[in-house]
């Protein structure tokens, strides 16, 4: 596999949490901790994934202030316009700036009974408009218990790329669904054992430079106290985070994780 740098990529999944006025003050104060630890942010990216109605807010206050977070959207229509009631499409995503969209979270799979066909149009969707999808994979305990770590998120990935043209850029989110907001995260060699059969899959259905290229995140229960052992796995490339994500200070000490690998 070519030797690729991938840029770390820390994203913050707020759910459904804060109304538009929250997620300013929350941007900013991020903003402001970030700033004061002179946070390179070419060095490592920030994305915040905020509920859709607060996108125009967080769009505005990050072009008035040039602000370099990057803005993510939670979810995504699979279709392009039309009569989908409460859908919300890529193409008006795009028009906010949004750059990333999560797809494929667990909690749409479980929660709302999305398939991994849904997920892949979703991405395919969400590509055809410019703004690159985040492909959520992870096993729930069960299918821990039954099938080991892997097998689950490689059948994820694999239908989803099915449905993205081979050329497009993506992002996969490892997330067990069991260390999802459990306050059990997975232990870094499980995110790294299960990252690198991401990578190999990604090779296998596509090449070896889009494998190389891929950003893999691990998610579920990351913390300031553990982020440091997931980014120092070779096939870990950033965090979505959850819970997490709503306090400043936390998040702020979570994207720093470059200094807690040095001062360790
Ligand atoms: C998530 O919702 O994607 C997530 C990882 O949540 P938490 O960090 O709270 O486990």
């Amino acid at each position: 596999m070519p030797f690729v740098e991938r840029t770390p990529l820390i994203a913050g999944n707020w759910k459904m949490n804060l109304d538009h006025l929250q997620a300013i003050a929350l941007v900013q104060k991020v903003a402001w901790a970030l700033q004061d630890a002179r946070h390179d942010y070419a060095a490592t990216e920030v994305a915040v994934f905020p509920p859709f109605t607060d996108l125009r807010s967080v769009q505005t206050l990050l072009a008035a202030d040039k602000l370099s977070l990057a803005l993510g959207a939670q979810d995504l229509s699979p279709h392009e316009s039309g009569a989908y009631t409460g859908d919300i499409s890529a193409a008006m995503l795009a028009k906010l700036d949004v750059a990333y969209a999560l797809v494929g979270h667990s909690e749409r799979r479980g929660g709302h009974g999305e398939s991994d066909e849904t997920v892949g149009l979703k991405a395919r969707a969400a590509s055809a408009a410019g703004v690159v999808p985040v492909i959520c994979v992870g096993e729930t305990a069960e299918d821990l218990e039954q099938h080991g770590a892997a097998a689950i998120p490689l059948a994820q990935i694999t239908a989803a790329l099915e449905h993205l043209p081979r050329d497009a850029e993506f992002v996969v989110a490892y997330e067990p669904v069991w260390a999802i907001g459990s306050g059990q995260a997975a232990t870094p060699q499980q995110a790294e054992d299960v990252a690198r059969a991401l990578r190999e899959r990604l090779r296998d259905v596509r090449d070896d430079e889009r494998a190389a290229a891929t950003r893999i995140l691990y998610g579920g229960s990351v913390t300031s106290q553990n982020i440091a052992g997931f980014l120092g796995q070779p096939n870990v490339d950033g965090a979505l985070v959850g819970g997490a994500s709503l306090k400043a200070d936390e998040f702020s000490r979570i994207v720093q994780f470059k200094k807690h690998v040095t001062a360790a």
